[in-house]
């Protein structure tokens, strides 16, 4: 019997990595505090686990998909550890993967706290850009920190959920620092796209037909030729359907906060990030919350005149 993989927070991201490597044919454990979220996932191949400290004692392989750094630190720091730390689990997982999106001194904290356990079990940061569509489609970028010999390890197992596995360094929160710093220009990125477009449409050029020059121009990018904020610019994005199934807002929020605490953890100006994190935090006191990042366009031009 194939050795278990346990995956810990199923949610709109860990449940779709936890139909992929079921297709792929891995045995899984699965556990979440909402039981009901993995039901549908059971099956032959596919367990419920009763408790942290079960699945830590049954899978080689542990794979956490959590929504926020403290729920990271309250699974690996007060459950996961202390259980690999038993004598009771000496054949308990040898690898730990958090695919959470977390700051980087949090990867830190728990790489150290596995450095304390009596046999070695490897930890890697490698959260993940390509949202619920890549999660579904097993095309996930992952963004990788730790040692080489654990990521050797994880590697097939990332294929199985992802098309692109980065080493982005040895050093423990390497994976959370490209990733926090990815999405804090995105979120910035995203927010000069739609207010070009808001002032653009003020001053009566419809979105677009400026889309269409921005994307032949110097200001082209992914928020303006792949993911335009505009209905009508780009075919099958949030836009088109009133800003639903995407990157919604709230997690963009969230990103950004992590951004300028890593910053000002590090002495560092952020001042963009600042502003956008303001406006995306405006948004979600409007409504937007559980829209797609991209609603900052409507919610821009909705502001009118200022
Ligand atoms: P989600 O809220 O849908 O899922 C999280 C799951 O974790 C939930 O089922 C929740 O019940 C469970 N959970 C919470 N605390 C727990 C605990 N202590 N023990 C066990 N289970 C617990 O979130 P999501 O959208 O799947 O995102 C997961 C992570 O992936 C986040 O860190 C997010 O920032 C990151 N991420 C999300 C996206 C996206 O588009 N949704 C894209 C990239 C990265």
């Amino acid at each position: 019997m194939p050795p278990f993989v346990g995956l810990i927070g199923v949610g709109a991201m860990g449940s779709r990595m936890a139909a992929n490597l079921a297709r792929r044919g891995h045995q899984l454990l699965l556990y979440d505090v909402v039981e009901r979220r993995y039901q549908h996932l059971l099956g032959e191949r596919v367990q419920g686990a009763a408790s942290l400290g079960e699945l830590a004692a049954r899978a080689s392989v542990v794979l956490t998909m959590l929504p926020s750094p403290s729920a990271v630190r309250a699974v690996y720091l007060q459950e996961l550890v202390p259980a690999l730390n038993t004598a009771a689990s000496p054949r308990g997982a040898s690898l730990c993967i958090d695919s959470s999106t977390v700051d980087p001194e949090t990867a830190r904290s728990i790489a150290r706290a596995f450095q304390t356990l009596p046999r070695q079990v490897g930890f890697l940061d490698a959260p993940v850009s390509g949202g619920v569509v890549g999660a579904e489609q097993a095309t996930l970028t992952f963004m990788v920190g730790g040692p080489s010999s654990a990521l050797d390890q994880a590697t097939p197992l990332l294929q199985c959920m992802g098309k692109s596995v980065l080493h982005c360094g040895e050093e423990p929160g390497s994976g959370a620092i490209a990733k926090i710093c990815n999405n804090m220009a995105l979120g910035i990125q995203m927010l000069s796209i739609c207010e070009a477009l808001s002032l653009g449409r003020r001053l009566g050029m419809p979105p677009d037909k400026l889309s269409a020059v921005l994307n032949v121009s110097s200001a082209r990018c992914w928020s303006s030729d792949t993911y335009n904020p505009a209905p009508g610019a780009v075919k099958g994005v949030p836009a088109e359907n009133d800003y639903e199934d995407g990157f919604v807002c709230d997690l963009m929020r969230k990103d950004l906060g992590l951004a300028l605490l890593a910053a000002g953890r590090a002495q560092t100006s952020v001042p963009m990030a600042e502003r956008a994190a303001e406006l995306f935090n405006r948004m979600s006191a409007m409504g937007y919350g559980a829209k797609d990042f991209s609603g900052a366009y409507r919610y821009l031009y909705a502001q009118g005149h200022a």
